[in-house]
């Protein structure tokens, strides 16, 4: 007797947030065993990340705040799929190519091959240079809610909060909540573009209300919030002592002791590269993404993209998509599928999109940052290249592509891979060439995409198969 097709099927997903989890759990009701992977020691994701095990405990309330039930339907799904998929915690995929990823888990390393890919990756925050950003002290707003929920602790006792986006006004009100004093809030979108978005942020009521929550909290416990605002330099030597900062030409200078700061998230692609899918220049994401089609399908037969890791919508986004990306690997696996249900997130990810677009309206993405970086600023930290010798090989001719440029800079080339830096990179190029983000190419992905131990193995038993 021949198998059942679907037990021929080796479907992976490399994700367990929100997106990667419900993409799972629409596979397991078909009747397949995916493999799970992430890099966390727990699922949850970004948003939905929880502490340790065994370690500080606090309840859901308190560290999702509204979000408290949708993070607990989210960790109950994979709960109650737990023993019906491979679930490869602390486990990252490091490269991807011939239909297989290349893993590494407690220092040993793995050949994992796939017949379906799910990439459910999400994203990391998105930041520009500026003087003193180096300086002890200073802390994505991502790596700042981090320490909140994972590591149950603040990244200074007196925070400034700086840069644009929802996480700016949110992991403030979340620090101010946790009873850290919160300096001020510095947003570089102007007011009146808010004021002009928020009638297409009323497509979805319920989060503009949390978002202006969020706003009147912070007011009403006599939080600083400025508009329009630019950083001038973080001042400190051994730790932050000061955010110096303008807002219509007028300098100030705040006292704190850490700065949070992100211009919103940048999608984490390199896998999707790596496995070979066409991308495009979304101009909103101020990106290329890799591109796929509603239902979540890439370029690249069998690979699919879900959640915020091809483009920037959220954890409802990210839930729905993971879903749908689901059902379009057993639609393109021959096996039987929910049409009705497939439409129904069709519909949904189309509205979210929609008020992603004005969401993304109202905190623009300052585009005279990146030319107003002083030539001495180190932009590349792995590699020790500032602003200055970047802007000297896109002037005197010698890089007019972002890949020329890394390779005569080396900015990009260390250990974070252009992880955190190639944004950053990107924009500096384009001003000093007069261009926009998509004139100067794409960064492209080399493994491995984050550095792994020299002394790293082949598990014992070598490939999975
Ligand atoms: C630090 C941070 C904090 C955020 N906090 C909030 C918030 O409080 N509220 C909010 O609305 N939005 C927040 N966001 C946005 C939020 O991430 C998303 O909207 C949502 O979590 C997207 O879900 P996702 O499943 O697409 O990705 P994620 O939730 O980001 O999950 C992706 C998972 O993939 C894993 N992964 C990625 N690459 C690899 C790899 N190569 N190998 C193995 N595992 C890998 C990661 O460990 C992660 O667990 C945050 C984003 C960041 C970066």
């Amino acid at each position: 007797m021949s198998a059942a097709p679907h037990t021929l099927l080796k479907p992976v997903i490399v994700g367990a947030g929100p997106a990667g989890i419900r993409a799972a759990e629409a596979l397991v009701a078909a009747g397949l065993r995916p493999v799970v992977i992430d890099e966390a020691a727990r699922w949850g994701g970004q948003i939905y990340r929880q502490p340790p095990e065994g370690g500080f405990v606090r309840p859901k309330s308190a560290l999702y705040g509204f979000e408290a039930g949708k993070a607990d339907a989210v960790h109950r799904a994979m709960a109650t799929i737990r023993d019906r998929v491979d679930y490869r915690p602390r486990t990252l995929a490091w490269n991807c190519e011939e239909r297989a990823l290349d893993l590494l888990c407690d220092g040993a390393t793995e050949v994992l091959p796939f017949s379906h890919l799910i990439l459910a990756t999400g994203a990391t925050d998105r930041v520009l240079p500026f003087p003193g950003w180096t300086t002890p002290g200073v802390f994505t707003l991502g790596g700042s809610q981090v320490a909140l929920k994972f590591q149950g602790c603040a990244v200074g006792r007196r925070v400034t909060f700086l840069g644009t986006g929802p996480l700016l006004y949110l992991v403030a009100y979340q620090y101010l909540k946790a009873g850290v004093e919160v300096a001020g809030v510095f947003d570089t979108a102007p007011f009146d573009a808010q004021a002009r978005a928020a009638a297409g942020m009323l497509r979805d009521p319920a989060t503009l209300a949390k978002g202006l929550c969020y706003v009147g909290w912070l007011r009403a416990h006599g939080v600083t919030i400025r508009n329009n605002v630019r950083p001038v330099r973080v001042e400190g030597g051994e730790r932050v002592e000061a955010l110096v900062w303008t807002q219509d030409g007028r300098e100030e200078r705040t006292p704190c002791d850490a700065v949070a700061f992100g211009l919103g998230l940048r999608s984490e692609t390199q896998l999707a590269d790596l496995a070979g899918c066409r991308f495009r220049f979304d101009a909103m994401d101020r990106a290329w993404l890799p591109e796929r089609d509603p239902a979540g399908r890439s370029s690249v037969a069998g690979v699919y993209l879900a959640g915020d890791g091809s483009g920037i919508a959220g954890a409802d986004a990210a839930e729905a998509a993971g879903e749908r990306a689901a059902l379009a690997l057993l639609e393109d696996a021959g096996l039987a599928f929910a049409h009705e249900r497939a439409a129904t997130l069709d519909h949904k990810l189309a509205r979210i999109a929609a008020f992603r677009r004005a969401l993304s309206a109202a905190f623009p993405f300052p585009d005279d940052w990146a030319g107003a970086i002083a030539d001495d600023t180190m932009v590349c930290r792995c590699e020790g290249v500032t602003a200055g010798a970047l802007r000297a090989v896109a002037t005197t001719g010698q890089a007019r592509e972002i890949n020329r440029a890394k390779a005569l800079t080396r900015a990009g080339m260390g250990r974070c891979q252009g992880r955190m830096c190639g944004a950053a990179t990107t924009e500096l190029l384009a001003r000093a060439l007069g261009t926009g983000p998509d004139g100067v190419g794409r960064l492209r992905a080399q493994p491995p995409i984050k550095p792994l131990p020299v002394a790293a193995e082949p598990a014992s038993g070598g490939s999975a198969s």
